[in-house]
């Protein structure tokens, strides 16, 4: 068996083209563009190409961008005190406002990301928004989550009833990913009622959790982590990590290998991460428009 490949590079240029006439109707409306502010803090050669590629996508789409760079020296209370002056427009009309991760060990990042107001909060980390997706009721759902729900709806695979196995419990990946997947949809609609398994560092056993998911879902960031014997023959499996091996991006899925087996398998790079910024794309958009009153 050579599984099918989900392209999430492709489906993010459909949502991408649904965007950009969102954009161009929004504009006509305000006399204005949505708009996102980015902090940057230091200098880490990641985070910088993922906020390059973030601003590079939102002008696809006719959303404005500005990068604020921040230096490494920066400390906790000055962090905060940036964000609640891009939340009051000090640096102009902040719809969206994200702080790019990781921020320098000295950094309270909890703390630098509970100033961010959770009405323009379109990473989907402040507490509010954690607690109305815990809820079933969400407004802001983390990109990569909903990236990858996106991502099994747009291929027809049903989730309802499977078992959905997530390897990674973090606050910005896993456990919102298992809120969405185990969510009581609504009728005629797919992308959740799952039964959800997370695993995690303490998990024992990983293999043999692994091998019962119809869904296996990798966000860990250990390259060649899940291996052919840990899938189950026909699974969808979709890989969200990113590691950096001899200059070249990999996954957390041994890819080559895990093709021969699973039914459904996300690439490294052109799976996850498109679709990580295009949804960053849609929470600005809604953002601007919760703010102007267009929902
Ligand atoms: P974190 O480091 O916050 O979380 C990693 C998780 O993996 C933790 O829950 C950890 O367990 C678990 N873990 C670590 N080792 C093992 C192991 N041997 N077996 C099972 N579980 C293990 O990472 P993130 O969630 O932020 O990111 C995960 C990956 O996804 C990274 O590679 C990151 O770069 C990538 N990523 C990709 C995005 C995209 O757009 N494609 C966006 C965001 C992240 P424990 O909790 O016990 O420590």
């Amino acid at each position: 068996m050579t599984a099918q490949l989900l392209d999430g590079r492709g489906l993010a240029q459909r949502i991408e083209a649904t965007l950009r006439d969102e954009v161009q109707t929004f504009a006509e409306m305000f006399q204005r563009r949505p708009r996102l502010v980015v902090v940057l803090v230091g200098d880490l050669a990641a985070s910088a190409s993922y906020v390059k590629s973030k601003a590079a996508a939102a002008a696809r789409v006719g959303i404005d961008a500005e990068v604020i760079p921040v230096p490494v020296t920066a400390d906790t209370s000055e962090l905060v005190a940036l964000v609640q002056a891009i939340a009051r427009d000090e640096h102009g009309p902040a719809d969206g406002i994200l702080v790019q991760l990781p921020l320098p060990p000295h950094v309270d990042t909890v703390a630098v990301l509970d100033a961010v107001p959770p009405d323009r909060d379109v990473d989907g980390f402040h507490p509010e928004n954690a607690g109305l997706l815990s809820q079933g009721r969400p407004r802001f759902i983390p990109c990569t989550a909903a990236g990858v729900q996106r991502m099994l709806i747009d291929a027809g695979i049903e989730t309802a009833g499977r078992h959905a196995v997530i390897v990674g419990r973090s606050d910005i990946v896993g456990k919102p990913l298992a809120l969405l997947l185990a969510a009581r949809s609504p009728a005629g609609t797919n992308g959740g009622d799952a039964t959800v398994t997370i695993c995690h560092s303490r998990s024992s056993d990983l293999p043999a959790i692994t091998r019962q998911a119809d869904i296996l879902v990798a966000a860990v960031g250990r390259p060649r982590l899940i291996t052919a014997d840990m899938v189950k023959p026909g699974a969808t499996v979709i890989d969200v990590g990113i590691n950096r091996v001899a200059g070249k991006l990999v996954g957390d899925v041994d890819f080559e290998a895990v093709r021969t087996v699973a039914g459904w398998i996300s690439p490294v790079p052109g799976g996850v991460g498109p679709l990580t910024v295009a949804v960053l794309l849609c929470n600005t958009v809604l953002a601007a428009e919760l703010r102007l009153g267009r929902r």
